[in-house]
């Protein structure tokens, strides 16, 4: 059976979604907790009782294990493991991208995963460190396209296979694997080689890189932003359109000592509170579980409860519509964050062609707001307001005699006729006091309005704080000020 994906809501470029691999049906966005069969800090059926919809492991562990191989060979993962969830297999790529070298080939692997009953299986792609330079990154590149190839020869077009996107940090590499990978058929797509991105703090270049490969790769594809990661990322990615994310950050932090929240980590030794609701911190206090024998296990169990709350946060989100203040509120929590989200915020005009038109509501919460999509949107659907004559956009709220149209003013957004008052974004949209970022970004639309109707004669009044601005922004345009 073919992976399937269906799109239910979308949000920014993000959606919430039905992942089906065989007989398995999940909801996106998703998170993977890593299980790890020679340590296991919080057990699978654990994990599903926690909420896990999916988990996934290492092929290549099992494959090598003298204590597994045969094990899971006969008795199939998910008996193994103790899960009937979804469980999705790495090939030993990871392995690839921390020892340089791994003791299996594309089919063996796969035939590998194919046999423990994996259902989603990952062909043996090489991952590209962000350091190499573009003829190792392209030569890599070419090999790992060979081999999602050859997975499509050799299992069919139907098989449970995911196809990496790798490509290192090029993003017309990354663009191409994208979409020479949707090309050849493959509707769940891990971007690969990220995870010393996220390491390294380098949110900038993991923006790019993600966006890069999203443009290349169909807009049906399932994509699972491959090593992801913390919490504090997952609405920055969402917003990206990353459906699926796998964690080992709750066991790698926890056996660092290191407690997990949406907003940042903290050192379990440096709590005085825990704060959080789950199992774990309601029955232990944070001196308790640092003196703990069992810390490493508590930690895990929390960190986990934390991420998959966070995704079920995101899902809320996307669903009505507030994604963009999810994100705004996340990538506040540390400053590379900030600049991600700001790198994102530049794509802007394209991801508006794939944010939804209405949503809930839009809160503005600083200047990063005035760029979000639904302002694009909104200009783009004011310039097709039929207009002549005389115009007079009262940006002071008064209206006055003589003129064809009045229109008020609303910032960010810009310019709306007195019949959208109720409508999204002017009717659903709470701003504080004015700020001079969303002043110009409301003059654009003003400006896009008067481009748009060349023989309408418009007059703008402004309020007297903001008349300077408002001139310097609308050049040639009859700015006027009622005391000035
Ligand atoms: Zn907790």
């Amino acid at each position: 059976m073919p992976i399937t994906f269906e799109v239910l809501e979308k949000d920014i470029a993000g959606r919430t979604g039905r992942l089906k691999a065989g007989d398995k049906t999940v909801k996106t966005p998703l998170l993977l907790p890593v299980i790890n069969p020679h340590l296991q800090p919080v057990l699978p059926g654990e994990m599903k009782a926690m909420g896990a919809e999916g988990i996934i492991t290492n092929a290549y562990i099992f494959s090598r294990s003298g204590e597994y191989r045969e094990e899971v060979m006969a008795r199939g993962l998910h008996d193994l493991l103790g899960f009937d969830g979804l469980i999705m297999t790495d090939s030993g790529s990871f392995q690839l991208s921390v020892y340089g070298d791994v003791e299996i080939t594309n089919l063996e692997t796969l035939e590998f995963q194919k046999t423990i009953g994996s259902d989603i299986h990952v062909p043996l792609d090489i991952p590209t460190p962000p350091d190499a330079d573009r003829q190792r990154a392209s030569a890599e590149l070419a090999v790992t396209m060979a081999r999602l190839q050859e997975a499509k020869e050799v299992f069919g077009p139907d098989a449970p296979l995911a196809g990496p996107v790798q490509g290192g940090i090029y993003e017309d590499l990354r663009e191409l694997a994208g979409r020479e990978t949707g090309d050849l058929g493959f509707s769940f797509c891990p971007i690969g080689a990220v995870v010393p991105l996220m390491e390294s703090y380098r949110y900038t270049d993991l923006v790019r890189v993600v966006m890069a490969a999203k443009n290349g790769l169909p807009p049906s594809a399932c994509v699972h932003l491959f090593g992801a990661g913390h919490p504090a990322m997952f609405a920055l990615a969402v917003a990206m359109g990353c459906d699926v994310f796998d964690s080992a950050a709750y066991a790698l932090y926890a056996k660092d000592r290191r407690y997990l929240t949406p907003q940042g980590s903290y050192r379990i030794d440096e709590l005085a509170e825990l704060p959080c609701a789950c199992r774990v911190c309601r029955k232990y206090s944070a001196q308790e579980i640092r003196e703990s024998d069992d810390a490493v296990r508590l930690l895990s169990l929390h960190n986990l409860a934390v991420s998959l709350a966070e995704i079920s946060h995101i899902r809320q989100a996307a669903t009505e519509g507030t994604l963009w203040e999810l994100v705004d509120d996340r990538c506040r929590s540390h400053p590379q964050l900030l600049r991600g989200y700001r790198e994102l915020l530049k794509y802007n005009e394209r991801l508006a062609g794939e944010d939804r038109v209405s949503k809930r509501r839009f809160f503005y919460r600083g200047e990063e707001s005035s760029f979000r999509t639904e302002i694009i949107t909104y200009q783009d659907r004011l310039c097709r307001l039929p207009l002549s004559g005389r115009v007079l956009i009262a940006m002071d709220g008064n209206p006055r005699e003589g003129y064809d149209t009045i229109l008020f003013f609303k910032p960010p957004f810009g310019p709306y006729p007195p019949a959208l008052r109720e409508t999204f974004p002017i009717g659903q949209s709470e701003i504080p006091d004015w700020d001079s970022a969303m002043v110009r970004t409301g003059c654009r639309g003003i400006l896009r309005l008067t481009t748009e109707h060349p023989l309408c004669h418009f007059t703008v009044y402004a309020p007297r704080e903001w008349y300077e601005i408002v001139c310097r922004e609308l050049p040639g345009t009859g700015v006027h000020c009622d005391d000035i």
